[in-house]
C-alpha cells in the first residue's frame, strides 16, 4: 500500500534524523513504529502525511509517488496525542469543520458525521463541548474526526499517551477492535513496547533514524535481530 524507498530526512541540512529508510506498509495491517524518543518515528509519520518532505528518497501510495502531493490530497486520517479538538465547537461541529472546508454538501456531511460517531460509539455526545468529555471520550472524538474522511490509512502518534494507565489499556483494546471492524490500515507511533505488542500485526523498531527490525509482533519477542532490539523490547518500563 505504502512504500518508503531509501528515504532520508534532515531538518538542518547535516544531521540525518531518518537514514535510508525502506519500509512497506501492507493493506489493512496494524503497523506500529516503535522506538525510543528521538528515533525518527514521528518524522516518518509526518513525511507520510505530507507535513514534512523527505530530503532524499521517495514515498509511494499504491504506486503513486507522493513527494509533491499535498496533505489534503493523500486520503489519510491523523490522530495526535493532544487531541487538537477545537474547544469552542461542539463535537458535531468539530467533525463538520474539516468537511465544510472541503466544501462537502450539508446532507453528506451529516451522514459522514453520523457514521463516524457511530463507529466510536459516541452518537449521543454530538452536542457536547470537548471540555464536557472525559479524556477517553475526547480521544474517541479525535479518532472520529480522522474517520469522517473515510481515509485509506489512519496515522496515529502516541494517541493514548495523555491517558492514565487503566484507560490507556482499555482504549488499546478498543482501537484494536475498531481496526478489526473497519479493515483499514493503521500506522501507530509509540515508544511503549507492551502497547505495540498488544495492538499490532507488525512492528517496525526504530533507533537513531534506522529501522532495526520489522516483523510480526510475536516474532520480535521470540527472535530479536540484534542487541538493541532485544534490550528495547525486553525492557518493560
Ligand atoms: P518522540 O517519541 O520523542 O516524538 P520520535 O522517535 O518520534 O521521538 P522524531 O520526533 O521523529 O522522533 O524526532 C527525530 C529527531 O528529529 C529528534 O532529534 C528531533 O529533535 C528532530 N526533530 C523533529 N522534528 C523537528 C523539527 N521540526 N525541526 C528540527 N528537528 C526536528
Amino acid at each position: 500500500l505504502v512504500r518508503f524507498q531509501s528515504v532520508q530526512k534532515s531538518y538542518d541540512g547535516s544531521n540525518l534524523v531518518v537514514r535510508d529508510l525502506n519500509l512497506d506498509i501492507h493493506p489493512g495491517e496494524f503497523l506500529s513504529l516503535l522506538g525510543p524518543s528521538g528515533s525518527g518515528k514521528t518524522t516518518c509519520l509526518m513525511m507520510l502525511a505530507g507535513f514534512e518532505s523527505p530530503t532524499r528518497g521517495d514515498i509511494f501510495l499504491e504506486g503513486r509517488r507522493l513527494n509533491d502531493v499535498p496533505p489534503h490530497h493523500r486520503n489519510l486520517g491523523m490522530v495526535f496525542q493532544n487531541y487538537a479538538l477545537f474547544p469552542h465547537m461542539t463535537v458535531e461541529r468539530n467533525l463538520e469543520y474539516p468537511l465544510k472546508v472541503r466544501k462537502m454538501p450539508a446532507a453528506q456531511r451529516a451522514q459522514r458525521i453520523h457514521e463516524a460517531l457511530s463507529m466510536v460509539q459516541m452518537q449521543d455526545f454530538a452536542k457536547r463541548y470537548p471540555a464536557q468529555l472525559s479524556g477517553g471520550q475526547q480521544q474517541r472524538i479525535a479518532l472520529a474526526r480522522a474517520l469522517v474522511f473515510q481515509p485509506q490509512i489512519v496515522l496515529m502518534d502516541e494517541p493514548l499517551g495523555a491517558l492514565d494507565k487503566q484507560l490507556r489499556e482499555h482504549m488499546q483494546l478498543e482501537l484494536k477492535a475498531l481496526h478489526r471492524q473497519l479493515g483499514i490500515t493503521f500506522v501507530y507511533v509509540t515508544h511503549d513496547q507492551s502497547e505495540a505488542l498488544t495492538m499490532s500485526n507488525r512492528i517496525a523498531v526504530f533507533n537513531q533514524g534506522v529501522i532495526q527490525q520489522v516483523c510480526a509482533a510475536d516474532t520480535l519477542y521470540e527472535t530479536p535481530c540484534n542487541r538493541f532490539v532485544a534490550g528495547f523490547v525486553g525492557d518493560s518500563n
